[in-house]
């Protein structure tokens, strides 16, 4: 990786707290590199109180652009000047740009969802699916299936059924799709809506390190091998679930490449530029040991 910066080298960066386990660093420094880009990108540590000054000092400082992580995804929207419309839908923004002092946002998980799941659009459409979780990650997955994939229906599943409830609502009210099941997340009640959804997502933090013997569920006969089972942890990317849904002969698609996907977006917003994404995908198995 290079090490010589100089007056005009743009800086780009990730906001969160905390954020020591980003892989973001490794990702967009790399593709800089790759395509010989005067670009850095550095991780922030920031707490939610100081969001609003850190935000003033990225305009002081012409920061080309940055990442948005938990847990100021939400909180971020009410102070940019513009937001996208996905977004804006979704509630939720991962990624600025500092255009000459105007911040705009944008939810680049869309695109990361989109183009992990791209390759089975058919399968998907029309059929009934399930997503686990209520949180940022699942209201993209939601937003994503419903813009692009038609599902038939959405098993909305959730530890807490409250929030899974809510989801129901808002993306009634945003979107009008009206045909959920939420439930909560309870394995032994579950085998059956899993066995009938041709695709199961997980949006929890279930299984991610270090509690990574945890599965959203154990019970192998959930799965068959005509599904999809999307997992977005991405560390490890191996989950106890994708290993699960595999050995039932499942199709199983690992967080990893969202993760890229949802960079690559990022970095063309950044730098007018594509980020080569299949070698990038390709370094980052290797660093992270896959
Ligand atoms: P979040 O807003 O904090 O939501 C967390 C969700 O996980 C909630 O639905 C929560 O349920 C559930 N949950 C947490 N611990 C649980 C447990 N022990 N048992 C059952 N459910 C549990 O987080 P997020 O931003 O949506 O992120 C969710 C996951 O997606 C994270 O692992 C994140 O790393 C991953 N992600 C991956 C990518 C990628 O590019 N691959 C991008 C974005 C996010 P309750 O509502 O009951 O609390």
């Amino acid at each position: 990786m290079k090490n010589t910066y100089h007056l005009n080298t743009k800086l780009t960066g990730l906001i969160g707290h905390p954020i020591k386990h980003s892989y973001s660093p490794f990702i967009h420094n790399i593709a800089f590199d790759l395509k010989k880009l005067d670009f850095i990108y550095l991780s922030f540590d920031v707490t939610p109180s100081n969001l609003r000054t850190v935000l003033k000092g990225i305009v002081g400082l012409s920061i080309r652009g940055f990442n948005v992580t938990i847990p100021h995804k939400e909180n971020i929207m009410q102070l940019l000047n513009e937001v996208s419309d996905e977004a804006s839908i979704i509630g939720a923004v991962n990624t600025v740009v500092n255009d000459l002092g105007k911040l705009h946002g944008y939810n680049t998980d869309v695109d990361g969802i989109y183009e992990t799941l791209q390759p089975y659009k058919e399968e998907i459409s029309g059929n009934e699916i399930s997503v686990v979780g209520a949180g940022g990650a699942a209201r993209a997955v939601i937003y994503t299936l419903i813009r692009h994939f038609k599902p038939s229906k959405i098993n909305l599943i959730n530890r807490t059924e409250q929030r899974a409830e809510s989801l129901k609502n808002y993306f009634y009210d945003k979107m009008k799709y009206d045909s959920f099941m939420t439930k909560e997340l309870f394995p032994p009640q579950l085998v059956d809506v899993f066995k009938n959804s041709k695709l199961i997502v997980n949006a929890t933090s279930v299984g991610m390190f270090p509690e990574s013997d945890d599965s959203i569920t154990s019970l192998h006969d959930s799965f068959t091998k005509e599904q999809i089972v999307f997992d977005l942890v991405y560390n490890p990317s191996q989950t106890q679930l994708l290993k699960l849904a595999a050995a039932q002969g499942a199709v199983t698609l690992d967080g990893l490449k969202m993760l890229v996907y949802q960079a690559a977006k990022s970095f063309e917003l950044w730098t007018g530029e594509s980020m080569p994404v299949e070698q990038i995908y390709k370094s980052l198995q290797l660093y992270v040991g896959n």
